[in-house]
This record gives C-alpha cells, structure tokens and sequence, in this order.
C-alpha cells in the first residue's frame, strides 16, 4: 500500500505547489473512515481508493481530485456524511465527493447494451464536473484490475458495462492507453477462450519475429541520428482486444493484419516529425493509402500524430506514429494532461480551472459521436445541461429534454402509456404527474385503461411528442362524442321515419353520402354538417320528409315547429314520447352539450337543443327568445330531454329579477332568503329602478325547476318584495 509521504511525492512532481497538507489530511481521514473493512482481494479497502489515486497522478490531475479520490468512497461506504468532507475539507472536495457518490448509486441500475451511448450520457451529466468523470474513470480501472477477486457471476456484468461505457468514454476523452488495458480485461473476462487465442497467436508471431523488432528500432535510431534529430524510439505491440476488433469488423485474418507491430517515432519538434517522416520513407517503401496527417489535421480528441506503413526489414509490414514529446503526452493521458501542459500550471484553488473547464467543453462535444456533422450540430448546444435521464421500473433509459415531466415520461415509453397515465411514482414515491423530473429518476407510470389526456397536459410537456399524442387523443375523443350524438340523433329520425335503422343498411348506402365509413357519417351528423333526414333518405330513396307548420315553440305540450313550407317540426320533449328524443344529462361528459350561458335551462324546463356545426348542442328553454335566431335554419333544432342522475345532482344556473321597496336590509334579507332554501348566489347585481324601488338581477344555482319554483314563491311572500320574475336568456 502505498505511503502517505510517497503520494505526496507523486503529486509534488507534477504539481510542486500541490497543497501537502490536504493530501495528508485526507489519507488520514479515509483511512480511519474505512477502518478495518476489506476489499473482495482480502486487502485493506482503503488500498483502493489510493491506487485510484495512484492512477490519477499519472494524468497529473490537481491537489483537490486527487484528495477527492482519496475520499471518494466515504459517503457511500462509511458513516461519513456530506457535512463531515464539507467541514473537513471545503465545499469543493465536498462536491467532487458527492458526485462520485452519486455515480455510484447509478452503478446499481440494470442497463442494457443499446443503451450504452445514453448511459455515457447520463454519466456526464451527473458528474457535471469533468474531475468526477477522471476519478470514476481510474476507480473502474482499479476495480477492473482487480476484478478477479469478485465472485464470477457479477464479473460479466460488470465487464460488459466497462467494455460499453467506461472505456469508449476513456477512449473519447483521449486515454487510449486506459481505454485499451480496461477492453483487454473486458476481453479476458467475457470471452477467455478468444482471449487465449488471441494471446498465443501474438505471443507466436513475436517468436518468429526474432530479433525483428531490434533490428528496425536500431536502425531507425541510426537513420535519425544520421540526420540530427533527436528522437525516441518506443516498440509499440497492438493490444489482444484491438487486434481481434479489427479482424471482427474487416473480416480479415490475424495474418492479414499489418499492423500488428508499431513503433513510436517521438521528436522535439513538429518539424521534426515532418524530417523524420521523409527519411523513413526514402528507407523504406510505403504503403499507399495508410498515411494519415493527424498533425495538420487532429483528431477531435486532439489526438496529434503523423502515421504511416512501410514495409520494413524481411518484408514484415510495420506502422509508425510520429510525434512531438506533447503530443505524446495527449495521446497517453489523455486532454488532462494536454490541459495541464497548456495551462502551464495547475491550478489547486476555485472550482474548476480554465484547463478543466476546456475539457469538459471537449468531453461533451466528444461524446455525442464521431460523425463530423453531429460534431458540428451540437457545438451549438450546451448538450448534457439540456437533457435530464431517467430509468424505467425495469432499467430501460429514457432521455428528455430538461424540464420534462412525468408526462413526457409517460409518452417516451409507449402512447398508450401517455394516453393512460393517472399518476406516478418517482423513485417509490407516489408524485404529481406535473413534477419535474431529475437526472438518475427511477418514474413508474400508473395507468387506467381507458383514458382520456386531459388537454391541459399540452402546457405541461416539452416534447413534441407527447404534444402531438395529446392533441391526438383530445381530438379523438371529441370525435367520439360528436360521433355518439350523431348515433342519437340518426337512431331518431330513423325512428321518426318509422324505419329499422341498421348499420348494416346505412354502410351499404356509403356511396350515396359520399362518406367513407360509418363513423363519418355519424361524426359528421352529430357536427351538424350533414342532415339526419338525408341519411335516412340515403338508406331509404323513397322516404318522403313530411313537412308541417306547426304551432309557435313554447305553444305547450304536442307539436312545435318553425313555419315555412320546407321547414320540419319536431316533438316537443314530453313524457309520453321519451323514447325518441335525445337525453341530456347535465354537461353531459359523453355528449358535446352546452347550456346557455345566461338564463339558462333548468331540469324540469321544456328544453329544446341546437345544434352548432362543429361545437356541438346548446340547451334553451323553449321559451328562450333567443331561439328566433335560428327560426330560419330549422335542421339545427333538436329533440332533446332532461335525464337527471338521482345520485349525482348537480345544480344548474338560473336567473331572476327581484324587485324590492327601497330600505336598508333589504338585500341582506333577499340573500338569506336565498341560502335558506339550498340554492347558491353566483352574482348579484343592483339597480335603482326608481327612488321607492331597487331592482336586483340574481344569478343562483338551483336543482330543478320545482326548486326554482319554490324560491321564487318564498321570494314573493316577503313584505319587501314587489315583483319576481325569471330572466330566460
Ligand atoms: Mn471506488
């Protein structure tokens, strides 16, 4: 185990103004924090979050990620609270802790491979802080290094998540040598038998190779001695994991392979590279087509390198990187230490500094892909602050913009889910569908069949997606209703016609409507865009309308109808011939029926509906003169009666006119009367009609009519009380 003063040491060498008593403090901390617990090794556990932060010297991070690592597993693992590091060591240790705890407790969630790019995602979206994400990355190298302590049935698991997440998101971020070592364990632990081959055969061609690799490393440190340029030359060895990707995705065999045995050209300069280019391939015959310039043109995890294929000594194909000392620093350790070096020094204090934060920049670019357009498209987007993920009960990841609700939740999953969605639980917890949803959320949707979207939901989602479904299903279901009280209304003239109405015989009798299905001819009815007398004619050609004159609307019970020779009547909605007339229950939920909003009917009424294309029926009393308006359009009128729920009454609006002698307490006499009998006051408006009299206009809610009725009597028989009339709009 490493010593408290060597990883001082460690860190001095890189970083000289590193706070050494920080790092000492937080040795001491975590390691009485971890007290005697073990790792699966047997080992004592605090070993593990010092090598982790053992690995992390090598890409010379900062004072404060390095104290981080060292305190990384406390929250989580030992009786140390966020409080505790807080006080311990300030707010910013404190918030690097916290996220590595927070990582953590991801780890716990199934993921599915398909999800791998979500979950890199996810990843950097809660470590926030690019020093997380290095510490998280080191942690699971250790680990992966010791995986082999783990009971084998969670080795697989946790190397295919490795192999999916960790080490891609290694790689983008340019620490290929972290990327490749976590793959070759990845390697060995998922597919041992292709790993042992893989290996023999490598460790087979080196044989053959004899002293091969020798013979090119000493004379090309001749040639570029010759030459004056002082350089280094590293043998490069492909490792077993890349070598068998690329005969997977080439198709090609292990012999095939020309690339198998590299060698590291690093210089001084950058012209260096250039010179030391030319000679080799003046020596050596080059390969077409495998010179790349990563110089002039770097890769987008600033991957710098000039690389080529000769063909070497004893015809054996060679490949060579050549770069300056910096760009090989990049390449090793990635953009943290190429952050480093820019900056020149690292800065221990402040959150995250200029270097980081560029990195951080980079990462989030990197991450969305390799494709240059995609590249290029999310420049513009601050990417990971404008999404928030959440899991499914079952680990499935679902990504939303931020700001998403349950809802948008709900629709993500499946439609009907969203169509169905009651409520939901957030993380066990029973939750408002409006909440906003949090990175690592677990949402379950409760649903009822049979739904309905509310179409307030429009304004709670932001995605598209669950806009359009809601706006779908909203519209879907007014068409319904429209639809079922065209069903109504055609059942009747049927019935008035005295014919059989049959689905079957309207379907036949399509063409004649000019309507494709059933269901359009009724929605189109009950809209009020086709008559139900043609539809009754479609059916039967021969059915004559009969036409009569009728007396004026409200004339009592028996026929009402509106004059003129082509104008129809229709039955006044009575007792005696319910069967024909449409029922009205309240605001109907099932019907799109409207009352008039001033004076409106009253259960009891004589009633009459009018249909608006479009918006549905509008009850009056049929002694509303607001009637005559449609005296001249009589295919808009309809049978219609009341049909009272005993169980759930609900009160309706009505209007009077109260006239009253003049003097004080009168309204306050009036308004008692009123609660007295069980009705409600909406509004009440006052006029002065004449020095002696006031005339109020109240706007109660009343059951029926016998209710009103009964109000308007008690009204009467107050001595203050002139006149009561009812207003009828
Ligand atoms: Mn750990």
């Amino acid at each position: 185990m490493m010593r408290q003063f060597e990883l001082v040491e460690r860190v001095k060498r890189y970083h000289p103004e590193a706070n050494e008593d920080l790092l000492n403090r937080a040795y001491v901390y975590a390691m009485k924090a971890h007290g005697s617990q073990k790792r699966a090794s047997g080992d004592p556990y605090f070993s593990h979050p010092l090598e982790v932060a053992a690995i992390l010297t090598d890409l010379h991070v900062d004072d404060q990620t390095i104290a981080a690592a060292i305190l990384h597993d406390t929250i989580e693992d030992t009786g140390t609270t966020r409080t505790d590091i807080e006080e311990r060591f300030g707010e910013n240790i404190a918030h690097l802790v916290d996220g590595l705890t927070k990582l953590k407790k991801l780890d716990l969630v199934s993921k599915k491979a398909a999800q791998a790019e979500n979950l890199r995602k996810l990843l950097l979206a809660v470590a926030a802080d690019v020093r997380v994400l290095l510490v998280k990355l080191a942690d699971r190298l250790h680990n992966m290094r010791t995986l082999h302590f783990v009971p084998p049935d969670k080795r697989a698991r946790i190397a295919e998540e490795t192999l999916e997440i960790y080490a891609p998101l290694a790689g983008r971020i340019g620490m290929q040598d972290m990327r490749e070592e976590l793959e070759d364990i990845c390697f060995r632990v998922l597919m041992p038998d292709a790993h042992l081959m893989m290996t023999q055969r490598l460790q087979r061609l080196r044989e053959r190779a004899g002293g091969l690799i020798e013979l090119i490393e000493n004379d090309l440190k001749a040639k570029l001695a010759a030459n004056q340029i002082d350089g280094e030359i590293k043998g490069r060895e492909k490792r077993v994991y890349s070598i068998w990707r690329k005969m997977e995705r080439k198709s090609i065999s292990f012999e095939q392979l020309s690339d198998i045995f590299g060698f590291r050209v690093v210089v001084t300069t950058m012209d260096d590279c250039y010179r030391a280019l030319g000679i080799i391939h003046q020596a050596w015959p080059f390969v077409p087509g495998r010179f790349k310039d990563y110089i002039s043109t770097p890769k987008q995890n600033d991957y710098r390198s000039v690389h080529t294929t000769v063909v070497g000594p004893k015809h054996q194909r060679v490949e060579l990187q050549i770069r300056t000392r910096e760009m090989d620093e990049v390449a090793e350790f990635g953009i943290a230490a190429h952050a480093a070096y820019k900056d020149g020094k690292i800065n221990g204090e402040g959150t995250e500094s200029n270097a980081y934060r560029w990195l951080r920049r980079t990462i989030e670019l990197l991450a969305e892909g390799d494709n240059p357009e995609e590249f290029l498209e999310h420049t513009k987007l601050e990417l990971f602050q404008d999404q928030v993920f959440c899991f499914t009960p079952k680990g499935l990841l679902i990504a939303l913009p931020r700001n998403a609700t349950p809802i948008d939740f709900a629709y993500a999953v499946h439609t009907d889910i969203g169509n169905n969605a009651v409520g939901c639980r957030i993380n066990g917890r029973n939750s408002p569908l409006m909440s906003e949803l949090q990175n690592g959320d677990e949402v379950e949707i409760l649903t009822t069949e049979g739904q309905v979207p509310p179409s307030a939901w429009e304004s709670l989602v932001v995605t598209g997606k669950a806009r359009a479904a809601i706006r779908r299903a909203t519209r879907e279901a007014v068409r319904k209703q429209f639809s079922g009280l065209g069903r109504k209304i055609v059942e009747r003239a049927f019935a008035r016609a005295n014919k059989a109405f049959s689905e079957e015989k309207l379907i036949a009798a399509l063409p004649r409507l000019a309507r494709a299905t059933l269901e359009d001819v009724l929605t189109a009815v009950g809209r009020g865009e086709m008559y139900s007398g043609d539809v009754v004619k479609a059916v039967f050609p021969d059915f004559k309308e009969e036409i009569g004159k009728g007396a004026a609307p409200g004339a009592g019970a028996g026929w009402f109808g509106v004059s003129g020779a082509d104008k129809l009547k229709f039955k006044v909605p009575g007792q005696e011939n319910a069967g024909s007339s449409i029922p009205i229950r309240g605001l109907s939920d099932d019907l799109p029926v409207n009352f008039a909003p001033e004076g409106g009917a009253v259960p009891g009424d004589r009633i009459v509906g009018i249909l608006t294309p479009g918006e549905g029926i509008t009850i009056y009393p049929i002694q509303s003169p607001a009637l005559t308006a449609y005296d001249e359009e009589p295919w808009r009128w309809l049978d219609v009666r009341w049909d009272v729920d005993e169980h759930d009454p609900r009160r309706f609006a009505a209007q009077l006119i109260v006239s009253v002698i003049n003097e004080p307490g009168s309204l306050a006499e009036i308004a008692r009367v009123i609660a007295d009998t069980d009705a409600n006051i909406d509004n009440i408006a006052m006029r002065a009609k004449t020095a002696d009299f006031r005339e109020m206009l109240l706007d109660i809610e009343v059951w029926d009519l016998k209710h009103l009725t009964a109000i308007m009597s008690e009204l009467r028989a107050k001595p203050m009380v002139a006149s009561v009339e009812r207003v009828v709009g």
